[in-house]
């Protein structure tokens, strides 16, 4: 019998969004008392929650959010438990050094720093750890397809260089991932799954795993 882990944040009116996007916005457009039948309007940045960024995000003329095929959504994957990290520290080459065994083109990784916790406060958005351009490029470089991560962005100073080195060559980024702490140190699948918008440069994403 598998093991599923659910990994997507909840969603619902008014929920933080990343400084300066739009909030996010769920209200009822009929209901079975206007109508016969409830119909909500959800309104929200492509970056809400838990979503997964294209490349087209950050690269003129890269991939949309629509065009990355299933294969590359639904991967192996691993967790690296970084959670002795502090708020703004930075992870380094160094901190994913243990899980080099695991981590390349065939096995992405998912950056467990217990960030997710802090949510919904305004710091989640400000204080998280970040990753250094260095590690940003040895992922790109090991051709890993997604790096995953409990922050609401891998980087806060070096958020443009850190996204830009990974999204130009293919590795995919997750962000605002949760329960990350329930998936133990053996690699599963990964199932990071868009909306098909198309031509967007991300989308929210139902994320889960399935333990082998
Ligand atoms: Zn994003």
């Amino acid at each position: 019998m598998p093991k599923y882990i659910d990994l997507t944040a909840e969603m619902y009116n008014g929920a933080p969004a990343f400084p300066g996007d739009p909030e996010l916005s769920i209200s009822w457009y009929c209901t079975l008392d206007t109508a016969d039948f409830n119909l909500s309007v959800v309104s929200m940045s492509t970056h809400q929650g838990t979503h997964i960024d294209a490349p087209l995000h950050m690269i003129e003329g890269g991939e949309p959010v629509d065009r990355i095929p299933l294969d590359r959504l639904i991967v192996r994957a691993v967790r690296a438990d970084l959670t002795y990290k502090k708020p703004r520290e930075e992870i380094g080459i160094k901190d994913l050094l243990p899980y080099e065994k695991h981590i390349d083109a065939g096995c992405s990784v998912l950056l467990d720093t217990g960030w997710a916790k802090v949510y919904p406060k305004p710091e989640f958005f400000t204080d998280h750890p970040c990753i250094t351009p260095e590690l940003a490029g040895w992922f790109a470089d090991k051709g890993v397809g997604i790096v995953g991560m409990d922050m609401p962005s891998p980087a806060a100073e070096d958020w443009k260089s850190v996204h830009t080195v990974m999204l130009s060559k293919g590795t995919l980024i997750v962000e605002g991932l949760v329960n990350l702490d329930k998936l133990g140190s053996e690699p599963f699948t990964l199932f990071a799954i868009p909306m098909r918008l198309k031509q967007c440069d991300g989308s929210p994403i139902r994320a889960f795993a399935i333990l082998d």
